[in-house]
């Protein structure tokens, strides 16, 4: 029972209230409390249950603003046994899984109550109990402590004992009970009071969640605190828009108070975007402002020469005519190639040349700047440069030079040179133009051949040694003969003899047998003698190798088709050699040296070509000729050109302790059968067993990596066709005559080793940087009958065959020889002589055949000296014996370029063609419709404008054109001038034939 003296003690407390803020306790600094019930707001009556009728009170006060509020108020401390509930409405939990209570009560002090009993209380139970709907009762759920579920025990932090009338603030307590997990769709709270005297001022119920939030970059949605104080509720944030994820994804916690707790990841602004408004947007760069990478870093400013093509740019382009390089930060200023360098000045000494410049006025904005010197050689001035070949020599470099100067080598004599010196740096290869560069010519001086380095011994006897050397790398000039110095080891060296040799091979002879000599070689030219080579020591055989030595040959020679004569000889010769080897025999003394310079085998006579299929196995072949090596030896740099099996690079070798050298790499494409690949190698196994300056080089092979490879030595200017083509009219007569010598030599060794080329034409001869011819084309494949793709080569019975360079022997019955090679020889003087002419122009190969049958043959090309043209048609003599040797075409060639007047008859255009196939190189002008088609016929067809424009359009007019006309219509090149000017006496002759018939 309420006892009417108590409530009244108890109403100043609620009067007081109005003066009291109200004030709920703070919420976290980040969580959200929706709130479920609030007593406070409540207008009306808050009606709630009591039980029994005798306990609690709803009372009426007011708050500070003096809203009415409504209370329950207990304080029946003098009755014992005391259980007053009070419940709540239905409260719906709207999802939440944690509730909170907060309570705002004050407590009366028991010990200020005069005469209470012990029973008075100070503290209330609050419990709870879960419904899914609202089904409570006056007597539902039962007012006892289960079916509800207790939360706690509340006990006043501060107890009034007086109220203070002087309207002192009083104490109120305010508690905050949470629980959970709820479940059902709402709940009814109850207070239980046990003999307090208590008031029951406001009552709030909510949960907690974490708020919607943009945090790291990302946003959060609104999410709900979990079902304990201590669960923490992931969430999954997503990056606002053009932000990233950085790393790991993006979370954050939603603790049991509603506060987000330990962010992991998070996003940045991507490229072109910069974080605004306190990191909750990414903000597109503006323009003119770029923003490289996704980071916190701000846009920054384009760099001087650059500009943004839009918003949001990730990077700013370079104007134009300005670069970065890949390595250049994007901040950096966009930059240019540099300017040309200035005032070069040479310096020449004999065939050395030093060129200095000053570094050019612009460096482009850069850093980087070297220079690149461009090499290019004019002959004697009069025709096109062409490139330097790798023989030339730069200190330090070539190319990327860093200082301003250069000291250049090993040019060759009496030749005009044009050096560019290109400034560059590390954009020019971006810009479309060439470096800007600086250029000097400059005309090297007289200087004698350099040194010979290689020599060696092609064979032995028992008094002579046969040996050959390579040419001089800088012959300097034509070279006129060679000197080779010889003496025996063990005497003094002011003993030696000399030999003069006007090829590079020599026999030396009356020798001692077994004897070790030492063999010097120069190289002569107008210019005088050479250097000599280093020494170099051979022996002669000595009488047991001799005759050990023939008798290994025996047999052989038993075999043969003359073995009665030969062999009756050859007893003979056995018989003297018996004899002096009991005579004058010579201890022989083999150094380490010795052995190392010698050839190695015993076999007197000329070196052998060894067919690689006679091997069982042809592998065995290329072991034995052909040096492996290792792929890391090898650069492949750039394609130059497709061979039989596949591509043909260019590219640089550097074996262990050599230097780098320019190097031709065939390949053999993938998926080869076996036997392609044996064809393909067997090139590699006859061109190993070769050793000639006129003779492809090769280095070696790769077999045991993929792809297979033949290595040669590079030939900077192609193959002789075409080079002759691109370089129409530009060389003189002795140029000429000295590239055709060096296939004659070419040729020469191979019929010395019993080698057969059958296909020797110009387009399987390569020529280097110093226009040194050299055979080329071994290989065998092309001649099998199955390969139908090259209309250059004509099936016939047994194989296929360039019908136009091939004897009629060898066409009618396979007839190869050494001589159907100098047929072969011929065509390619003819070739040579016409600048890479087709033989035969576009005759059909059987006319072809039926010409050559009766007699007909190719007349001289434009300008062919008339002994040119009858050493061609020496070649071409229907009977093969009675064509000449490749070693008196050698010596033939060689006479003429030691007596070039021998070169000035050329045969007369009016005599007509004294045989009578007919000549295409000066075509009939009356069968062409125009100048133009005319000028196409005679391969001139460039300078049409040049005619029109000068008013040359008219057969007349041409007909009457003198030099001085020609030069004036722009014709520069002293080979084509030449060739128009006969074309135009041609037209002028035929012209007369027309008007004396017609007369
Ligand atoms: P081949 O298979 O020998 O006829 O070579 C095909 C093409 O590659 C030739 O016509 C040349 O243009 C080029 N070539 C072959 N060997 C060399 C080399 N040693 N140096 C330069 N170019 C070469």
């Amino acid at each position: 029972m309420n006892s009417p003296a108590l409530r009244s003690q108890m109403a100043p407390l609620i009067a007081v209230m109005h003066i009291i803020a109200l004030l709920w306790i703070m919420p976290p600094i980040w969580a959200v409390e929706d709130v479920l019930m609030d007593s406070m707001t409540a207008t009306a009556e808050l009606g709630w249950m009591i039980y029994p009728s005798v306990g609690w009170e709803e009372v009426s006060g007011y708050d500070e603003n003096m809203n009415t509020i409504r209370t329950y108020q207990v304080c029946n401390v003098f009755d014992a046994n005391q259980n007053n509930w009070v419940r709540t409405k239905y409260i719906r939990r709207r999802g939440a899984q944690r509730i909170h209570v907060e309570i705002k009560f004050s407590v009366r002090d028991c010990s200020s109550i005069p005469n209470v009993p012990g029973s008075c209380k100070e503290t209330f139970n609050l419990y709870y109990f879960e419904s899914d709907s609202d089904t409570a009762t006056k007597v539902y759920p039962p007012w006892m402590e289960n079916p509800w579920i207790k939360v706690d025990t509340i006990a006043a932090d501060e107890s009034f004992s007086q109220v203070d009338l002087g309207g002192r603030v009083m104490k109120i307590n305010t508690e905050v009970r949470s629980f959970g997990p709820v479940s059902r769709n709402g709940f009814y709270l109850a207070f239980q009071d046990y003999g307090a005297c208590m008031s029951l001022i406001a009552v709030r119920v909510f949960f907690r969640k974490c708020p919607r939030i943009v945090r790291n970059g990302a946003v959060f949605p609104e999410t709900l605190s979990g079902a304990e104080s201590t669960s923490l509720v992931a969430a999954r944030g997503t990056c606002i828009p053009n932000g990233e994820e950085v790393d790991v994804p993006i979370k954050l916690y939603c603790n049991g108070d509603g506060e987000w707790l330990v962010p992991i990841g998070r996003c940045m602004c991507k490229a072109g975007h910069e974080a605004a408004e306190n990191g909750t947007v990414c903000k597109a760069c503006s323009s003119g402002f770029f923003k490289p990478s996704q980071g916190d870093q701000p846009c920054q400013q384009c760099p001087i020469n650059s500009r943004t093509t839009n918003e949001g740019a990730t990077n700013c382009v370079c104007r134009v005519g300005y670069y970065r390089t890949d390595s250049d930060p994007a901040q950096m200023p966009c930059t240019t190639v540099p300017s040309a360098p200035q005032r070069v000045v040479s310096s020449v000494n004999e065939t050395s040349l030093r060129l200095e410049w000053i570094p050019p006025r612009d460096n482009g904005g850069r850093h980087d700047l070297v220079y690149n010197i461009i090499c290019k050689s004019c002959g004697s001035g009069r025709g096109a440069c062409t490139r330097c070949g790798d023989n030339v020599q730069f200190v330090p470099r070539q190319l990327g030079l860093t200082e301003p100067r250069v000291h250049i080598s090993e040019l060759l004599a009496h030749t005009q040179y044009t050096f560019e010196i290109q400034a560059v740096n590390g954009v020019s290869d971006q810009s479309p133009y060439s470096p800007q560069f600086a250029s000097v010519n400059i005309t090297t001086n007289q200087a004698a051949p350099s040194m010979v380095s290689i020599m060696h011994q092609v064979s032995r006897t028992i008094d002579s040694i046969t040996l050959s050397w390579s040419q001089p790398d800088q012959p300097n000039g034509v070279i006129l003969d060679y000197e080779l110095q010889y003496f025996e080891k063990n005497t003094a060296e002011l003993n030696s003899s000399t030999l003069r040799s006007q090829t590079n091979t020599a026999v030396v002879r009356g020798l001692k047998p077994g004897t070790i000599y030492v063999f010097q070689v120069r190289a002569r030219t107008v210019a005088g003698f050479g250097r000599f080579s280093g020494k170099m020591y051979f022996q002669t055989m000595t009488e047991e190798e001799y005759d050990s030595s023939l008798k290994e040959k025996l047999p052989l020679i038993i075999g043969s088709a003359a073995a009665g004569v030969v062999f009756l000889i050859s007893v003979i010769v056995l018989v003297i050699v018996c004899n002096r080897r009991g005579s004058d025999r010579t201890e022989s003394e083999f150094t380490d040296k010795l052995q190392h310079y010698t050839s190695g085998h015993l076999s007197p006579g000329m070196k052998i070509y060894i067919d690689p299929f006679t091997y069982e196995d042809p592998n065995e072949a290329v072991r034995e000729f052909a040096k492996e090596i290792d792929m890391s030896c090898v650069k492949i740099e750039q394609v130059i050109g497709a061979g039989e099996f596949g591509e043909v690079c260019s590219g640089n070798l550097r074996l262990p302790g050599k230097r780098e050298i320019l190097v031709a790499i065939k390949t053999l494409k993938s998926g080869y059968t076996e036997k392609q690949r044996r064809d393909f190698l067997s090139e590699a196994s006859i061109m190993g067993q070769f050793d000639h300056p006129n003779i492809i080089h090769l280095e070696g092979v790769v077999t045991k990596s993929c792809p297979v490879m033949i290595i040669t030595e590079f030939m900077e200017n192609g193959s002789l066709d075409s080079f002759l083509r691109q370089n129409d009219g530009q060389f003189t007569v002795i140029q000429l005559v000295g590239m055709l010598r060096g296939i004659a030599a070419g040729m020469k060794y191979l019929c010395d080793m019993n080698y057969v080329h059958r296909d020797l034409a110009a387009r399987n001869i390569l020529v280097n940087s110093n226009l040194v011819c050299k055979v080329s084309d071994f290989g065998l494949s092309r001649f099998l009958e199955e390969d139908t793709s090259d209309p250059t080569y004509t099936s016939a019975l047994g194989g296929k065959i360039p019908i136009r360079w091939t004897a009629p022997e060898a066409i009618q019955y396979r007839k190869f020889t050494s001589s159907s090679d100098v047929w072969s020889y011929g065509i390619v003087m003819w070739e040579v002589m016409s600048y890479g002419e087709r033989p035969y122009w576009d005759m059909s190969n059987q006319d072809v055949i039926n010409a050559i049958e009766q007699d007909y043959r190719l007349p001289p090309p434009m300008d062919c000296p008339s002994t040119l043209h009858q050493l061609m048609l020496d070649c071409w003599q229907k009977d093969r014996n009675n064509r000449p040797k490749f070693s008196q075409i050698v010596n033939t060639l060689d006479k003429m370029i030691r007596n070039p007047n021998s070169l000035k008859a050329t045969t007369p255009l009016s005599s007509g063609v004294h045989l009578p196939l007919l000549d295409r190189s000066t075509p009939d002008f009356s069968s062409f419709n125009s100048v133009d088609e005319w000028l196409d016929a005679i391969k001139m067809g460039q300078y049409k404008e040049n005619f029109a424009n000068e008013g040359f359009s008219s057969f007349d007019a041409v007909s009457q054109m003198t030099l001085d006309d020609i030069l004036r219509v722009g014709v520069t090149l002293a080979g084509h001038q030449k060739k128009i000017l006969n074309s135009v006496q041609m037209m002028r002759a035929q012209m007369n034939q027309i008007q004396s018939v017609e007369v």
